[in-house]
């Protein structure tokens, strides 16, 4: 008899075993689907990684229902990267499968006829079902949609399922925080694995007339077939030296870091590089950290590799994503992939050369759900495995990435001038603290930047604001007796958005109505504390009234095309003033660009992270990169209360050197990374106090386990309850020459123990946060 071992798309710790019909034997093999039965009535798509003979004797065994593929969809050595993955980052083979294969190619259901349906429809000409709000448009246009979405959450109150997948299809579709920009589709398929609900549960928020399903037709792969035009950029001298040391250097070693100034041709080399590695019928993947930089890149790319580059990013449909899965499968498969995170799980059948862009980018962590990995990382992996080379290119290296390059396990090769003799910008810092006590601030402006900005105007320049909260206000506050809403689900005080009218929840999405009074003291005095981004465009608006000033933040650009728009206005000069948060520090290549104001280093740098200076410096050098154009010095305006901060004299003089020394000594005396490794366990209930003493029993047991320099903890983290959940965190702290395989099985054992002794916990491990 055959027995398949098979990955589901569930947090299962292993493979399920399924026996396989007489007559079917000939038909499956290792990285095909099957259909199977799961449970006491679920169906799921799972993907065979093993066939044997060996009768599992502790339980019944079920047949597959079907095999689903003639030709594996998951090729092995994906399936070695998925095990390195699960295993280096702590989580079940199946969280990595859920993450790495689009949902088309995964569908589950409580009824078999359906998922045939679903089958059929990612392979067919590409319909989705999707899921909108019941009578959507109506309602969208209505003067208060936002009562009736929060009367539909009140009635749901008492159904929790149902009110998380109301919920879930708020967040998916960016509806809390939007109210001009059309709702991103979401899928049914998409919410139901997000909400992980069955689509029983769908059905009964149809019934209720608050969901509704509909069907479209979803356009085949967005590319234009124009033939690549000849590419005529020549590399100027400087990067002709850089781009033959990183040849050399791949001749030896098999990574190496481009350390580049901004605006030095870093994306030029790439893209010579990238034309050197296709000659020998090779593939390379293109790493972004987010969709935040594709438009830019695809449009440079595209313009050199024509139909030889696919673009794979999150907000593409799902069936497009299927689509770009399958070809990578096929004999002709793209030769470049422009990507983000998820593009590490492609299938690549020669990959060549991995390019990580911005690699210092903490984007590039997966925060939640599991697999909790950073691409960084995994991509280096990735190509080790497939015997490829990666380059890891940025203006501000990661303190890990440069150690490594000082050390010699990387190879370094810099860029210290910017294109065409284009000078770095002058930063001027502005002292908060005296300006404030001498109260010579307007709203967050100081009058200099103020001034600097309408000269800029003046001289039909563009100008950059960065400020690092979205929102109107941070938070908001009663005047007399100091009441602060804050979120009935998170431990955060709320956000007010003043276009919406509304105070939101930044960590899971509650929208609560603005109170006419205080309701602890029944005043009206309640007023706004601090400013985000939409106060900034408000305040700037009125003191500066002709100037055309945009947005970019989380609100503004819950679509592509609404980010699309505001940074294609902006690039053909219709907007004057760019106002964002570390969305507008990335690496855009602005013309006109002659000031950028960075309204407040101090939240940054008062973030209680060991690496908030590392994180300021990067996102301060990068935005003060966006200053200045070919022949005209750029200048940076940086507000500060921590004048006297080391970093902040970095940041002026763009003195990467001083800040990785003074960074280096500090990580190494107090024993950080890159001279250890951190792993977060995270601990979660309803329950503070069981919370509290689960956490404390977790720590004692690591502590006897693993000795007590190696854990601390536990700690309430900054924000110590999200979405009803109360948290605690243990920090372990190990060395790198720890044996992670031990430590890692030990992990598991005792993540196992603590979940079997409580169902309603939640622990799970965060490896190398960020
Ligand atoms: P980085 O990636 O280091 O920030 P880019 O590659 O984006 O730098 O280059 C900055 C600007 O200079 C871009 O507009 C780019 O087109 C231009 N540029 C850089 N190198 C060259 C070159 N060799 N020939 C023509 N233009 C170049
Ligand atoms: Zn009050
Ligand atoms: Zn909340």
């Amino acid at each position: 008899m055959l027995f398949v071992d098979v990955i589901l798309p569930l947090p299962l710790a292993q493979a399920y075993t399924y026996s396989v019909s007489e007559g079917l034997e000939k038909q499956v093999a290792v990285g095909f689907r099957v259909l199977v039965p799961f449970g006491k009535r679920k169906f799921y798509t799972g993907i065979v990684v093993r066939l044997h003979q060996n009768q599992p004797n502790d339980c019944i065994v079920k047949p597959i229902t079907e095999i689903l593929d003639d030709h594996p969809i998951l090729l092995e050595r994906q399936l070695v990267f998925w095990r390195w993955v699960a295993d280096y980052y702590l989580c079940a083979l199946g969280d990595v499968y859920k993450a790495a294969v689009p949902s088309g190619l995964k569908p589950d259901s409580d009824i078999k006829s359906s998922i045939d349906v679903d089958l059929q429809k990612s392979f067919s000409p590409c319909t989705e079902v999707r899921v909108r709000l019941y009578h959507e448009v109506e309602l969208q246009t209505c003067d208060n949609p936002y009562l009736q979405i929060n009367q539909w959450k009140d009635a749901l109150k008492r159904a929790s399922k149902q009110s998380e997948l109301l919920n879930r299809y708020l967040n998916l579709s960016g509806w809390t925080e939007v109210a001009d920009s059309p709702l991103l589709p979401v899928s049914r398929k998409e919410l139901l694995e997000a909400a992980s609900t069955s689509s029983q549960m769908l059905k009964v928020l149809v019934d209720k007339h608050i969901l509704e399903t509909y069907e479209v037709e979803v356009g085949h792969l967005l590319r234009q077939e124009k033939a690549p035009t000849i590419y005529n950029k020549v590399l100027n001298e400087a990067q002709s030296r850089a781009m033959n040391r990183i040849r050399n250097a791949f001749s030896r070693q098999s990574v190496c870091l481009l350390h580049g100034v901004t605006s030095s041709g870093k994306t030029e080399i790439y893209i010579h590089l990238i034309q050197q590695v296709l000659q020998t019928g090779k593939q390379v993947l293109y790493l972004l950290p987010e969709i935040a930089l594709t438009t830019q890149i695809t449009e440079r790319l595209s313009a050199v590799f024509g139909s030889k580059l696919g673009v794979y990013h999150s907000k593409y449909s799902d069936a497009t994503r299927v689509e770009i899965w399958q070809k990578q499968l096929s004999d002709a498969p793209y030769e470049v992939i422009l990507g983000v995170r998820s593009s590490v799980f492609l299938p690549f059948q020669r990959l060549g050369l991995v390019i990580v862009d911005e690699e210092h980018e903490t984007s590039y962590k997966q925060q939640d759900p599991a697999p909790r990995y950073h691409a960084r990382s995994a991509a280096l992996m990735l190509a080790s495995q497939s015997g490829a080379k990666t380059l890891l290119g940025t203006a501000t290296p990661s303190l890990e990435s440069y150690y490594h390059a000082i050390m010699g396990k990387y190879a370094y090769v810099s860029l210290t001038e910017r294109y065409a003799g284009m000078e770095l910008p002058e930063v001027e810092v502005v002292d908060l603290t005296e300006l404030r006590k001498k109260n010579k601030m307007n709203g967050p402006f100081s009058h200099l930047l103020l001034n600097r900005i309408q000269q800029a105007l003046e001289r039909k320049e563009q100008v950059i604001l960065f400020q690092n909260r979205r929102g109107f206000a941070p938070m908001v506050e009663c005047q007399v007796c100091g009441w602060v809403p804050r979120c009935q689900n998170c431990d955060v005080s709320l956000t007010f958005h003043r276009k919406l009218n509304l105070l939101s929840c930044h960590y899971c999405g509650y929208t609560y109505q603005l109170p006419q009074r205080c309701p602890a003291c029944e005043e009206d005095n309640i007023v706004n504390r601090g400013y985000g981004t939409e106060r900034i465009e408000h305040l700037l608006q009125q003191l500066l009234p002709e100037a055309r000033i945009a947005r970019m933040d989380l609100d503004t650009t819950r679509t592509r095309s609404a980010y699309e728009r505001i940074l294609s206005d902006f690039q053909a000069g219709k907007t004057d003033v760019l106002i964002g948060t570390q969305m507008v520090t990335k690496g855009l290549d602005f013309e006109r660009v002659s000031v950028v104001g960075i309204l407040d280093a101090d939240t940054m740098l008062s973030y209680p992270d060991f690496r908030s200076y590392e994180r300021s410096f990067q996102m301060m050098a990068q935005v003060a990169g966006r200053a200045g154009r070919q022949g005209h010095r750029g200048l940076v305006v940086l507000q500060t209360r921590s004048v006297q901060l080391p970093v902040i004299s970095q940041v002026v003089h763009n003195d990467y050197t001083a800040l990785y020394d003074s960074q280096i000594e500090e990580r190494e005396r107090f024993h950080y990374p890159p001279f250890c490794r951190i792993i977060y366990v995270y601990v979660k209930h309803r329950k503070e106090e069981t919370v509290e003493v689960t956490a404390r029993r977790l720590a004692e047991q690591l502590r006897q386990s693993l000795g007590e320099q190696r854990v601390l903890g536990p700690v309430r983290p900054p924000v110590a309850r999200v979405q009803s959940l109360f948290i605690r965190r243990v920090v372990l702290k190990v060395e790198q020459t720890v044996s992670l395989k031990s430590l890692h099985q030990y992990l598991r054992s005792l993540q196992q123990f603590f979940c079997n002794s409580d169902r309603a916990l939640v622990l799970y491990y965060d490896v190398d946060p960020q």
